[in-house]
């Protein structure tokens, strides 16, 4: 029995790799007739479905005198700013993971199993969250999930298909002064630490919960809409969903823009947090690969983020954008020589293009407040080099959290007046922060390896 039990443990947390992996990138861990099937196609919107900047039921949040929902008690008796705070209540407010992954389906929850053991050993998000490669959980819970699953058909797993994904972010205390790094955050895989500090019970306290209301009435839809894109800090962690977002390719003539979201939607949305997977460099081991190849990898790469980032700064992307914060993975800094003696290099490939972007921001009299977190190894220099060079340093937002002001373009009277300006200082620039625990340390010879790795010489 403990043998059957482990078998379908290990069975599941296979079938939960995500054919993508966490962040677009586990090639290297994926069975080979994974590699060799094409990727699914993404869920893009039918034709110019998405295209269009207003919603059918926008109209509607300004006058609610139509439809026969709209006549009711809560939308005739209650104030729309009473609704809107219960809304806020519901499902407003927080951060909120946007993912697309690949997975059997769920099964609806009337055709699942009751759950018979403590909700606290469920994962964050539930069922539904991807439990592959972290052996954390009870096997009651993995069995709980493959129950809850739809096997997939022999069909089915030659034609795998994206699946949309949501839940509340956990990352952080319950307590607004608690912080944490982006690329800290496992929500998406099911593990968070502070679910048990949240009220309610798991698993819904984890998820948003808020489809019943959306699906009501076209007038509960437009008030919730609003409050769900433009109140919610939405938090991207996954290449392949930014990549969509922010195509680097301009379409051709004949091509129709693809949207795999509502332009409408975007529009709303006011508070964006985006796990950049980008490396500074060839990977780990790989550094030895001739000057000209590194050099044409750094410049595809840096040219690659130069453009998503202006894409991202167009205004008719996201023209109601007020903050925005990156984070780089562990293995940002992979250049063959310690980050000390190369700050001007970093500041000049790494951080100009996001000075470009805000002041793109600028040009287009938007004022949106950017953080950037930076990898501790990658981090710490630059913070060094700006106390040095007399550079604005910031009140750390923790006892581990600092941030420096990195200023693209300074200005005559450029004075440091907190609570005016981008992110509270003059000048056009964002704030750099301490972002996660770098594992990528150099050998003597100055070859980047991997803590607990063998170091290549
Ligand atoms: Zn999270
Ligand atoms: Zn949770």
């Amino acid at each position: 029995m403990v043998n059957r039990v482990g078998k379908w443990a290990r069975g599941l947390r296979q079938r939960f790799q995500s054919y993508d992996g966490s962040n677009g990138n586990a090639e290297a861990t994926k069975p080979l007739e994974l590699l060799e099937r094409p990727p699914p196609e993404l869920p893009y919107l039918n034709g110019s479905a998405g295209a269009s900047r207003t919603s059918l039921t926008d109209k509607l949040a300004d006058n609610a005198s139509s439809s026969g929902m709209a006549r009711s008690f809560l939308f005739t008796c209650l104030p729309a700013e009473i609704r809107r705070q219960i809304l806020m209540e519901a499902f407003g407010g927080r951060t909120v993971h946007m993912d697309l992954r690949i997975g059997s389906l769920m099964k609806p929850m009337a055709e699942r199993a009751p759950i018979t053991f403590s909700p606290n050993k469920l994962p964050h998000g539930g069922l539904g969250a991807e439990l592959g490669s972290i052996p954390l959980f009870s096997e009651e819970a993995l069995l709980a999930a493959v129950d809850a699953r739809i096997l997939d058909s022999e069909e089915r797993k030659k034609h795998p298909l994206w699946q949309w994904w949501s839940c509340v972010c956990h990352r952080t205390m319950p307590d607004p002064g608690h912080v944490a790094p982006l690329t800290e955050d496992e929500c998406c895989k099911g593990r968070s630490m502070y679910c048990f500090m949240y009220p309610g019970t798991k698993p819904g306290k984890c998820l948003l919960g808020c489809m019943g209301w959306l699906l009501t009435c076209r007038q509960a839809y437009a008030e919730g809409i609003d409050v769900l894109y433009g109140t919610n800090t939405i938090f991207i962690g996954r290449k392949k969903l930014l990549d969509a977002l922010l195509p680097t390719e301009r379409p051709t003539e004949n091509d129709t823009p693809r949207h795999i979201l509502p332009m409408a939607h975007l529009a709303r949305l006011r508070k964006l947090a985006v796990v950049w997977n980008w490396s500074l460099g060839l990977g780990v081991g790989e550094y030895r690969l001739n000057e000209v190849r590194r050099q044409q990898h750094h410049e595809n790469e840096r040219g690659r983020m130069g453009r998503q980032l202006a894409r991202l700064a167009d205004p008719a992307m996201f023209p109601r954008l007020q903050h925005i914060t990156f984070g780089f993975g562990d293995t940002l800094y992979q250049w063959p020589a310690e980050p000390d003696g190369r700050i001007d290099e970093i500041e000049d490939v790494l951080l100009r293009p996001f000075g470009e972007m805000v002041a793109a921001f600028r040009a287009s009299g938007r004022k949106v407040n950017t953080v950037v977190e930076l990898p501790k190894n990658v981090f710490e220099p630059l913070y060094a080099n700006s106390e040095r060079t007399g550079g604005i340093i910031g009140e750390p937002l923790s006892y581990s959290i600092q941030r420096f002001w990195w200023a693209f373009e300074k200005e005559e009277d450029e004075v440091e007046t907190k609570g005016e300006g981008v992110g509270g200082v003059g000048g056009v620039g964002f704030w750099v922060q301490t972002g996660i625990k770098s594992h990528i340390r150099h050998n003597p010879n100055g070859n980047p390896y991997i803590l607990g790795v063998a170091s290549a010489s």
